[in-house]
This record gives structure tokens, C-alpha cells and sequence, in this order.
């Protein structure tokens, strides 16, 4: 049976800071049977398009884009904040309410002829995302696909990705 998934996830109010209503992903993947059907959704959506990868988000991204990974028996490619990653890397700075950050992704790991599907818990202005698209089209892969648990629909960032040519699945909407 389908859960509701939404009903999943909890909303703390005024977390990282006043006036902020945060979508706390903590309550549905404790919850075996949500976490499994929100990998399972996002999986589903992207078999038989030639997927070679999927690249999780630092650090919501790795708890369901891990799942996904395993479910579409493809391999797992970890975008993280600047300097933790090991190897060589490329990296791409994006903009932030106050100031800039940056994500990096290991320079040598995908190849052209790599089809990718971003994974990440949620969008919002897209920025980070946006980040991420534009680090492993710089690897020379192929990205059209991304998946998210939830989209803020009231903000950007859907469109945004839409607009670099990426097809986006979310399983929540929250205004
Ligand atoms: P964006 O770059 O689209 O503005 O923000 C999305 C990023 O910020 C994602 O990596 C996501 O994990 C994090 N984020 C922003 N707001 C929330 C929120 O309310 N809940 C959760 N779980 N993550 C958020």
C-alpha cells in the first residue's frame, strides 16, 4: 500500500533561523516502509532511460540517493561541500541568502557516454542543484534527470532546472 508520504515528514518552525519553516526528512526515513517507498518512487521514475549513475548532494542527497543507487543497480557518485573530497576535483561555486559556497565532485569519475540522475532531498531556489548540473556536465557526462523528495513549488527551482533541459520528479509538494 501507498503511504502518504508527506504526512512523513515534520515541519520545525523557525530551524536554521526565524521565519524559516523547515522540512525535517528525519521522520520519513526513520520510518522503514516511507523511506523505502520515497527511494523506491524516485527509482522507479528513472528506469529504462539509461541512467549509468546516480550523484547525491552533501549531505540529505547521500541517505536517499544511496537508496536509489542500489534500487537502479548503478553505481554512486558523492557531490560535497569543498575540500572533502580526496581527489582531484572540479568545483562550482553558487550563490547563498548571505554569501557564496561551494560544491566539489572528483574530476576523473564519469565519462562522456554517462547518463546521471541528481538525487537530493529537496529543491528550493535550485541553486544548489544548478551547482551540481553544471559540475557534471563539466565531467563531460550527460544530465537530464532529477529526482527530489520534496519541491518547494513556491520557489524557483523547479523551473530553473527545467530551464537547463532537466526533467524533474518530486513525490512532495509543499507550498
Ligand atoms: P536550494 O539550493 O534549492 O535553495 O536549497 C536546497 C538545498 O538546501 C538542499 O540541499 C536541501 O537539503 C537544503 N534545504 C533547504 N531548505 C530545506 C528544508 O526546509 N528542509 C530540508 N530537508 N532541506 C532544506
Amino acid at each position: 500500500m501507498s503511504l502518504d508520504l508527506k504526512s512523513l515528514i515534520r515541519t520545525i518552525p523557525d530551524y536554521p533561523k526565524k521565519g524559516i519553516l523547515f522540512r525535517d526528512i528525519t521522520t520519513l526515513i526513520e520510518h522503514p516502509e516511507g523511506f523505502r517507498q520515497s527511494v523506491e518512487a524516485i527509482a522507479a521514475a528513472h528506469r529504462g532511460i539509461g541512467i549509468t549513475h546516480v550523484a547525491g548532494i552533501e549531505a540529505r542527497g547521500f541517505i536517499f540517493g544511496a537508496g536509489v543507487a542500489i534500487a537502479m543497480g548503478v553505481g554512486f557518485i558523492p557531490i560535497r561541500k569543498k575540500g572533502k573530497l580526496p581527489g582531484q576535483t572540479l568545483g562550482q561555486n553558487y550563490a547563498l541568502e548571505y554569501g557564496v559556497d561551494t560544491i566539489e565532485i572528483h574530476a576523473d569519475v564519469l565519462d562522456a557516454g554517462d547518463r546521471v540522475l541528481l538525487v537530493d532531498d529537496l529543491i528550493a531556489t535550485g541553486g544548489t542543484a544548478l551547482a551540481a548540473v553544471s559540475l557534471i556536465r563539466r565531467t563531460g557526462a550527460t544530465i537530464e534527470h532529477a529526482g527530489f523528495v520534496i519541491d518547494l513549488v513556491d520557489l524557483p527551482g523547479g523551473q530553473r532546472l527545467r530551464d537547463q533541459g532537466i526533467a524533474l520528479t518530486s513525490l512532495v509538494e509543499f507550498e
